[in-house]
């Protein structure tokens, strides 16, 4: 088996940076941000910055990209004004996609803050309608991200990101990311090998697998279904070995990007570890 594996990957300066970082430590397969994640907005990009991505990325190993939105985009927020903003921030992510031909960008549906979980589910749908019609053409999908079900987020049942896609007008555009940490704090029991076998397979039953774009691989430091979302070291939290063994062995994901999420310094040894460890569990 030859997966796609590396690691969200720092960027200082230009996007670029990333590529740099990804080849020096061997990564086929990295997440960035586009800007920083804990501002809505940022200046644009300039065109030696994209033709530097560009070139870079297309010279290099890494063979798959995704870019992470911010932190702060809320698709379902409740006030108008937080909605709107969150609105164009989106937008403008996935315009930053599109130039630096980034082909997925990874969000959290949102948290419905008290309106309930059907209002939200209807909010982001009307949001990402809203954000693709503003960017009609635009190859860059919308990667749903299953989330933990911390607080008010949604996502974190399989049902409710359908129902999110359903409603979305040009459903070509979505795709959609697991993340190991956040499935397993939602109470899905990818530790267990028959349990894992179950929960892939409702997967695929509910929103199939040809739309899993991208595996967010991260050891959870909380327990099966406490919907916390705390992401460990690979083998170092709740999830386990076992757990990644069963990932990573499963021929349906062989062909899915998997990306590292998990803590790290600035040097990224530790992504370096975490893909050995990973490596290590593939079966010959
Ligand atoms: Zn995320
Ligand atoms: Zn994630």
């Amino acid at each position: 088996m030859k997966h796609l594996i590396g690691a969200h990957t720092f960027v200082s300066g230009g996007p670029a940076s990333a590529i740099d970082t990804a080849e020096k430590l061997g990564f086929t397969a990295i997440q960035i941000f586009t800007k920083n994640n804990n501002q809505y907005f940022a200046r644009d990009l300039t065109e030696d910055e994209i033709t530097e991505f560009k070139e870079k990325l297309g010279n290099s190993n890494v063979k798959f990209v995704v870019s992470h939105d911010s932190y702060l985009i809320n698709l379902c927020a409740k006030d108008t004004a937080g909605l709107s903003k969150s609105r164009q921030a989106f937008i403008k992510e996935l315009e930053r996609c599109e130039q630096l031909g980034i082909p997925h960008l990874n969000f959290h549906p949102g948290a419905h803050t008290g309106l309930g979980e059907e209002e939200g589910i209807k909010i982001i749908a009307d949001s990402l309608n809203y954000a693709h019609q503003k960017t009609s053409g635009y190859k860059t999908k919308s990667m749903l991200e299953a989330t933990a079900g911390q607080g008010t987020s949604i996502g974190y049942r399989f049902e409710q990101l359908k129902k999110i896609i359903e409603l979305v007008d040009e459903r070509e555009r979505m795709t959609v990311c697991i993340d190991t940490a956040h499935i397993w704090a939602a109470g899905y029991n990818i530790r267990d090998q028959k349990e894992y076998k179950k929960v892939i397979k409702e997967f695929d039953d509910i929103i199939g697998l040809n739309l899993l774009k991208c595996i967010h691989m991260n050891d959870s430091k909380k327990e099966l279904g406490s919907r916390v979302d705390r992401h460990d070291h690979i083998g170092k939290g709740f999830i386990g070995l076992e757990g990644f063994t069963n990932i990573m062995n499963d021929k349906k994901l062989e062909k899915v990007p998997k990306v590292l999420e998990t803590p790290k310094e600035k040097d990224q040894k530790e992504d370096v570890e975490n893909i050995k460890v990973l490596l290590g569990l593939v079966k010959k």
